[in-house]
């Protein structure tokens, strides 16, 4: 099943269907079921289909790496039984004396859901925005001519499952371990630490979280790092909203410990915790998902969907998640007169003195392939004809 240039994979794939193939991947239910949900679909008013479509991203956000069950058990101790407390076995790694009793209650709930939640609400993100519209890409799409081969696509929903089912299970390690009494830094009665210190946390938490991030994104675009793990991320040159999973396992969970650590470090009430933590997974499926996304009025922060995009078409630029001003701030912001490809490290990019006319023939070429509607004004990165011509002649 290779995809042709002119295709659009979808025929494809179906094809391979009819021809008996057997597709392990789940998420195609909703590419055999197209013409069901899109009668159904046809009956909501259009607000209300809106509202759907974007509580569905937010859930996959939560499930994604299983940290609703972490919510689950915050949750109990907050109203219920705080004083949760197992008995402590004074023998060596037993489940008891590593607080982790009753373990298997915590993990298989915490995968059939995540991966429930993957699989069901995962298809119908996929159905309505990649079936749905597959017809009028230029509309939608941040790169419109350009799609995930089906082998790719595959590749980022199994590679995906795998990275949800170790951070999952990570996350229910932790959340029986808390539960059952094991030593954190998080508190629940908000007078303990006052309410400006509550309501602090929430851009404190926010704002460490996100630089921690820039930081080990950029570390992971170091050659060596990026060669042996990160590169697996950037497979996808044209992220789908299953990319945002599909990482190296050992970066995964790199990157689940680290951001996990201030509840072992600090006064942290879960709430504002959480509440980053899901903003977080939220943008991390609509920067992936390939659809001309903006951010709205209220987070300035925020860069557009298209930003996260031009990271996976030019590869070392844009390490930012959340708040693109760390890549101003660094000088790794994607600049109109710089020259970017996977060969390219560091972030800076090539003045385009210093390439190659392949190098910039290829750059170019790559920017032909950028939907101006994924912009806020007009293509800030398309150079004009006259100054492509004196690059071409000054080769
Ligand atoms: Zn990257
Ligand atoms: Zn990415």
């Amino acid at each position: 099943m290779k995809k042709n240039k002119t295709n659009n994979g979808k025929t494809e794939k179906l094809q391979g269907q009819n021809g008996k193939t057997f597709d392990p991947m789940a998420l195609t239910w909703s590419e055999r079921y197209d013409e069901q949900i899109s009668k159904v679909w046809k009956l909501l008013p259009e607000s209300v289909a809106k509202i759907i479509a974007s509580v569905a991203v937010f859930i996959l956000g939560v499930s994604i790496n299983g940290d609703w069950i972490l919510v689950w058990v915050h949750l109990i101790k907050q109203f219920g039984h705080r004083s949760v407390n197992a008995t402590v076995d004074s023998r060596w790694f037993t489940l008891e004396s590593l607080r982790l009793n009753n373990f298997l209650s915590f993990w298989w709930p915490s995968l059939v859901v995540s991966y429930g939640l993957y699989v069901g609400i995962g298809g119908f993100i996929h159905w309505y925005y990649y079936i749905r519209q597959r017809d009028r890409p230029e509309e939608w799409k941040c790169q419109p001519q350009k799609w995930l081969s089906p082998e790719l696509e595959k590749h980022e929903i199994l590679l995906g499952s795998f990275t949800l089912f170790l951070n999952a299970t990570v996350s229910s390690l932790l959340s029986c371990y808390i539960y059952n009494g094991g030593y954190c830094t998080v508190y629940y009665d908000i007078s303990e630490y006052g309410w400006l210190y509550f309501i602090l946390q929430f851009p404190l938490i926010f704002i460490y979280q996100d630089y921690l991030t820039y930081w080990l994104h950029r570390i992971y675009h170091l050659p060596f790092l990026y060669k042996n793990f990160h590169k697996l991320h950037h497979k996808y040159k044209q992220p789908t909203a299953f990319s945002v999973t599909a990482i190296h396992p050992v970066e995964s969970l790199h990157i689940q410990i680290t951001l996990a650590t201030p509840l072992f470090f600090a006064p942290i009430h879960w709430f504002p915790f959480y509440a980053s933590a899901f903003y977080a997974y939220y943008h991390g499926i609509i920067d992936h998902s390939g659809v001309n996304f903006k951010s709205f009025w209220w987070q300035p922060w925020q860069p557009d969907a298209i930003f996260h995009d031009n990271h996976h078409q030019y590869f070392h630029v844009n390490f930012a998640f959340n708040i693109s001003f760390w890549d101003k701030l660094h000088g790794t912001y994607r600049r109109k007169d710089r020259v970017y490809n996977e060969d390219i490290f560091y972030g800076t990019g090539k003045t385009v003195d210093s390439v190659t006319s392949e190098e910039l023939a290829a750059d170019l070429e790559e920017r032909e392939l950028e939907n101006p509607l994924a912009y806020r004004a007009e293509m800030p990165f398309k150079l004009s004809d006259k100054e492509v011509k004196s690059l071409r002649k000054s080769k």
